[in-house]
């Protein structure tokens, strides 16, 4: 049941690596929908055992696996799984192929003289947010447990240490392709193709070059998916390095994410990101951006580079043209305009710099906007003042409107309820106090239904006092 499939690729693509052994660990979260959904089914001994490194996978090797990446821009040739084990792959439900890594399970040959390791809090974190990111309709790698190892970690003090244990369809990133494309490595690029295609674009018929100018415009449309995806609900990924693109579109590594609340799209959480590289409205370019680099190491693959280069601009043009559609069609999702006219440019934009200049809540003001249409949970999501004129201009743009259609609209893409930075924190403290939770459950719960428009306790509603000072960190 259990298999390793990336040794196909080369011993220093997937470089043989065991994991720590925790003989400590104890399992703190677990997502038991997860492990029933995927038909992995495992009882808790399993989990244990197999996360914490005690047991290997049945028919498995365990491999850390070596990718480059453009990290805020410089190339790093050589970056590579530095506190991850990808013990194992498993298909289940439904032919679904899932790999099993875990992270934070110990140094490898490539840490890079760091530890390997991760703390609680970061482990907390990825597991909250994959989830919720899921339920928001946000496609994710998924957390399938956090353990402890029963050892400490040092960042600015001794802070008890975690292994997350994640699932993806692959973990094949940009910076897979740009390793192999550094070592004119064919073979094994094809080969990494052929895996890409067969998890995630098996439609994908044409062969020989064709094949590959196919496979480059699906990562684009991916890409340019989860893009409007983020943008929709606010998520603010934080550093969208080539090694952190998977290229099958999922969002991958919750290192110093956040979820926007005071709305402006130059906001900014990361600590190390000074100059907004990666900041709230510059996540599309940075994917398109992304994905060009991802052409480039393709270019391997094209006997024509002329022709290549042709044929992958047009898939990064097409990605634009989607993105502005998709664009579009969002505000006016969310605004409940059911058809589009030539004003509603500027009504759009009115609004967006009233929020900004008001640092206004980006999900509660698109909440409000949806609740008041649905004339219901009014005090819930209080429509600020600030609007004041702009309100009235759209409640006469969109009086005509059958409100049953207009509420459907807005309700599929203004969240109710988003993972707040701050509870988020809170619920790390707890873990980090009591090595438990009790808030966590109830709230793990509702997260499963974010457009779910109903009665919700308001610290889960209410935005950090002062958005502006939260900041996330890297490599924790
Ligand atoms: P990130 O930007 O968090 O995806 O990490 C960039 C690179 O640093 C990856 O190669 C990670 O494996 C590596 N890395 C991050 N934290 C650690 C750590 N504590 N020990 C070893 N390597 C790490
Ligand atoms: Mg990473």
């Amino acid at each position: 049941m259990f298999y390793s499939r990336y040794k196909e690729l080369g011993e220093e693509f997937a470089v043989l690596a065991e994991p720590n052994i925790f003989t400590q660990s104890e399992v703190l979260l677990i997502n038991e929908q997860l492990n029933e959904c995927t038909g992995l089914k495992w009882q808790s001994e399993e989990v244990l055992q197999y996360l914490s490194g005690q047991a290997s996978l049945p028919d498995c090797e365990s491999v850390s696996l070596a990718y480059s990446g453009h990290q805020f821009g410089h190339f790093n040739p050589l970056l590579g799984d530095g506190r991850a084990h990808l013990i194992g792959t498993f298909t289940g439900t439904e032919g679904v192929e899932y790999d099993i890594q875990l992270k934070g399970s110990g140094a490898t040959s490539f840490s890079r003289g760091g530890d390997g390791l991760c703390a609680l809090g970061p482990a907390i974190r990825e597991f909250i947010m994959s989830q919720a990111m899921l339920s928001l309709g946000v496609p994710t790698t998924h957390c399938l447990a956090v353990l402890s190892t029963g050892q400490t970690v040092y960042r600015q003090g001794h802070v008890p240490g975690a292994v997350v244990a994640r699932m993806a369809r692959n973990h094949v990133r940009v910076g897979s392709f740009q390793l192999l494309a550094l070592k004119q490595d064919k073979t094994a690029m094809s080969e990494l193709l052929e895996l890409c295609i067969r998890d995630s674009f098996e439609d994908i018929t044409s062969q020989g070059e064709e094949r590959v100018y196919a496979f480059f415009n699906r990562v684009c449309q991916a890409q340019c998916s989860l893009m409007l995806k983020w943008l929709q609900v606010g998520f603010i990924h934080g550093v969208m390095n080539t090694d952190n693109t998977l290229v099958n579109g999922e969002t991958i590594d919750y290192g110093p994410c956040a979820m926007m609340e005071g709305f402006s799209f130059s906001r900014v959480f990361s600590s190390i990101d000074s100059q907004g590289r990666y900041a709230f409205g510059q996540q599309p370019n940075i994917a398109s951006w992304n994905c060009a680099r991802l052409a480039e190491s393709l270019l391997l693959l094209c006997e024509s580079e002329e022709e290549a280069i042709e044929r992958f601009s047009k898939s990064l043009a097409d990605f634009s043209e989607a993105f502005n559609q998709g664009y579009r069609q969002l505000w006016q999702d969310k605004l409940g305009l059911l058809d589009w006219n030539d004003e509603d440019q500027s009504l759009i934009n009115e609004l967006l710099e009233l929020m900004t200049t008001h640092k206004l809540d980006y999900t509660n003001t698109f909440a409000g906007l949806t609740a008041h249409t649905m004339n219901t949970l009014r005090d819930q999501y209080p429509l600020a003042n600030e609007l004041g004129n702009w309100l009235s201009k759209w409640s006469a743009r969109t009086e005509q409107y059958s409100k049953d259609i207009m509420i459907n609209t807005m309700k599929m893409v203004n969240p109710a309820l988003i993972p707040r930075n701050e509870l988020v924190e809170e619920v790390i403290a707890d873990f980090y106090r009591d090595g438990k939770s009790e808030q966590l459950r109830d709230w793990l719960i509702a997260l499963k239904s974010p457009y779910d428009y109903r009665s919700l306790p308001q610290k889960w509603l209410t935005p950090q006092s002062d958005t502006t000072h939260y900041q996330t960190f890297c490599g924790t």
